[in-house]
């Protein structure tokens, strides 16, 4: 996403593939403006707070206090911070589960992941 001026106005425009374009929006981080541009919902800080809210900073590996953001498909993986992509964590668990398949991580845990209906 980049941002430009034109006409003396600032345009933010998405130079990505079609295919990251249609996870963001599929998962709920952007909103279609036309058949060429979409729009991104929140801010990072702002999707964040929101999904440490929607979670109830609770951890959900371990059912702890949670204040971090982990995304479920890794970032190196192709995962990207959307509602859908991303949960509450604590700081233990974020870190324990690092970039590696989130069913691998809850099976080392020997835990089922936990579910909060909001
Ligand atoms: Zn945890």
């Amino acid at each position: 996403m980049r941002h430009k001026k034109r006409n003396g106005k600032y345009r933010y425009e998405y130079w990505g593939s079609l295919q990251h374009a249609r996870q963001l929006v599929n998962e709920g981080a952007a909103g279609i403006v036309h058949e060429k541009l979409i729009h991104r919902l929140y801010t990072s800080g702002e999707l964040r707070q929101m999904i440490r809210e929607r979670d109830q900073f609770t951890c959900g590996y371990c059912g702890g206090h949670g204040d971090t953001i982990d995304h479920i498909v890794p970032k190196s993986k192709g995962g990207l911070l959307t509602p859908v992509n991303c949960v509450c964590s604590c700081r233990q668990c974020n870190k324990q589960k690092d970039d590696t398949d989130v069913f691998d991580f809850l099976l080392r845990k020997n835990k089922a992941p936990i579910v909060i209906n909001s």
